[in-house]
């Protein structure tokens, strides 16, 4: 599932390529992406017309600006893919749910195989509206936060590293790849607890959480084994090549030799060096 350097690396591009343009037509093909809405028609006619203001992100989900105080969220779930199409006769890949296109021409279409992503239109108070934005935490790349004030936040819970990292509620856009990089980078467990943590570890995890993703963005994302993170332009992101831990059971550590193990956590898998972290 794309991650906060996914979705930013998306973010960056669209804020070049569709900003200005306006939406003249909008063909939903496949109803369960714009499921939020009560018909897909609803769905079209809140966005044609009206012109792109600015890109957001919020966590995983991207905030499409539009004149007219609405605003076009997105969600790519496991598998979305928005992309780039210079007009109709570029060929449609079979997973293609929504297409829009540009009164200057050209197209932006929503490809998602396993459809757990999804496009909709809110207005301007955002927060309001959709639940899931309600009540995020804080952004770790766009807010910067002094390493006592996350100490505090970390000591305010008693919860185990990853678990709180993946937590939308306390920070936003990290899921189960970046939680494991983070904490390999911060030299802690993922079943460290929260309050555990000495001053010294607290600004470790601190750094390790801004450069990893930091670095992530440069790298433009990870593209996992499906390669089905893919940006605006059909290309797979670059940071999977960085990876230290994340999908390397029974691989050397690159810090230590040890071989790095993998372990269920919540029900799902997390990957660590029992050497490197303690
Ligand atoms: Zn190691």
């Amino acid at each position: 599932m794309p991650e906060l350097p996914e979705v930013e690396t998306i973010r960056r591009d669209l804020d070049k390529e569709v900003v200005g343009r306006r939406i003249k037509t909008v063909e939903v093909k496949g109803e369960r992406s714009v499921r939020r809405h009560k018909d897909p028609k609803e769905f079209c006619t809140r966005l044609e017309g009206h012109k792109i203001t600015g890109i957001r992100r919020a966590g995983k989900y991207l905030l499409i600006d539009l004149d007219g105080d609405e605003v076009l969220v997105v969600h790519l779930g496991m598998s979305g893919q928005l992309q780039r199409a210079k007009g109709p006769k570029e060929p449609l890949d079979k997973h293609t749910h929504v297409i829009i296109t540009f009164t200057q021409g050209g197209e932006l279409r929503f490809v998602d195989p396993r459809t757990f992503g999804e496009l909709f239109v809110t207005g301007a108070n955002v927060e309001a509206e959709v639940p899931e934005l309600d009540h995020l935490g804080f952004d770790p790349i766009d807010e910067v936060m002094s390493w006592g004030r996350f100490g505090q936040l970390l000591a305010d819970r008693h919860g185990q590293l990853k678990t709180l990292l993946m937590d939308q509620k306390f920070v936003a856009g990290i899921g189960n790849v970046y939680s494991d990089e983070i904490l390999f980078a911060a030299g802690l467990r993922y079943d460290r607890m929260s309050d555990s943590l000495s001053a010294q570890e607290i600004r470790r995890l601190y750094r390790a959480m801004v450069e990893t993703l930091t670095e992530a963005i440069k790298y433009r994302g990870s593209s996992l084994a499906d390669e089905q993170y893919r940006d605006l332009f059909g290309a797979t992101g670059d940071f999977q090549g960085q990876h230290q831990v994340y999908d390397r059971a029974g691989q050397a550590c690159r810090r230590c030799r040890n071989p790095v193990v993998r372990v269920k956590v919540n029900g799902r898998s997390a990957y660590l060096c029992e050497h490197c972290q303690i």
